[in-house]
């Protein structure tokens, strides 16, 4: 029997926090399962054993609106049979209350609290919420039969402009080497900047990549704009190529699928009040650090440019103290 759909926009339903449901339903070809605000899970009623697990969040910074309505756009067709759905999918819409607010946070920034730290947090709203997202997406992985593909892809988009305007960051491995299948759909999909990072954190992507083996990966996708002032054309490419990823099909190419890979050098660490950044507040991502430029400096300690080839990503000297205050990359080949 197929019942009728719980919602007509699983966006609208979130922001309004409309009860979720106790039991999966049964819809045509699929099931839905809408255990907690902000999480979906579609399954097709027939699923091969090798089908592809995809984990797609959103939202994590609550007001990082784009990627929010994309996946609630793809979720509307999957949900109306516009859209086929080939793959066992898990949509988590990371940081309602914030997304309320139009806020990137309430108390803490909870792309920090991941990996358990939200256990050092507890009294942050987001800590609570980190907690329920690694347990949705813990039970999602834990039914993952070993020889289907886990995928994770955590939506963003930034602060500030970029040199490069999309980019993907690919959480340290470990002893896992990069998949380079998983970099050209990238590439395929328009985002052609890659950072490998080099040290564990507490972000989403990581915490998915360590726990479960998925290839995760954090996409920084544009600029961050309030709900409805998206220019979506500019987030056509993903937007594509994640309908192509869930109907089971492959991407198709965005742009001239080049691929440019850096790696983080050093983090540029606030030690104390001292700390003073030597870039313009509007500084974008990816901007060239020349040779001998000093990039920062905090009491004795000063952070010099070497090279020529460095660029500085994600500069924010108005963190705490003790916390990452940029992070300096270079350019590297696999
Ligand atoms: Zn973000």
């Amino acid at each position: 029997m197929t019942s009728a759909l719980p919602f007509d926009d699983f966006l609208a339903a979130t922001l309004r926090q409309q009860p979720h449901l106790h039991a999966p339903l049964s819809l045509d070809g699929l099931t839905l399962d809408w255990p907690d605000i902000g999480v979906l899970r579609l399954t097709p009623t027939t699923l091969p054993v090798d089908a592809d697990r995809v984990l797609l969040s959103a939202g994590v910074h609550g007001n990082e609106t784009a990627p929010i309505e994309v996946l609630a756009g793809i979720i509307t067709d999957l949900l109306a049979g516009r859209l086929p759905l080939a793959v066992d999918l898990l949509v988590l819409l990371g940081n309602p209350d914030a997304m309320r607010a139009g806020e990137r946070y309430l108390d803490y920034d909870m792309n920090r609290l991941f990996n358990g730290a939200h256990r050092q947090q507890s009294a942050a709203r987001e800590a609570t919420r980190a907690a329920q997202l690694e347990a949705q997406a813990d039970a999602f992985f834990a039914r993952s039969p070993a020889a289907a593909r886990r995928l994770h892809y955590d939506l963003h988009t930034a602060i500030r402009g970029s040199v490069y305007e999309k980019f993907a960051i690919y959480p340290f491995l470990h002893e896992r080497q990069h998949n380079r299948t998983q970099l050209d759909w990238l590439a395929d999909c328009g985002v052609n900047t890659v950072l490998l990072h080099s040290a564990p954190a507490n972000t989403f992507s990581y915490y998915t990549s360590r726990q479960h083996g998925a290839d995760s990966f954090t996409l920084e996708l544009g600029k961050a704009r309030p709900f409805g002032e998206n220019d979506l054309s500019r987030f056509a490419g993903i937007d594509v190529a994640l309908r192509a990823l869930v109907s089971g099909q492959a991407a198709p190419r965005v742009g001239d699928g080049s691929l440019q890979l850096f790696r983080a050098k050093y983090n540029l660490i606030k030690a104390s009040d001292a700390f003073r950044l030597h870039l313009a507040d509007d500084v974008e991502n990816f901007t060239a650090l020349p040779d001998g430029f000093l990039i920062a400096e905090d009491g004795d300690t000063r952070y010099v440019a070497e090279g020529g080839e460095e660029r500085i990503l994600f500069p924010n000297p108005k963190v705490q103290n003790g916390l990452r205050a940029g992070i300096v990359v270079e350019p590297v080949e696999l």
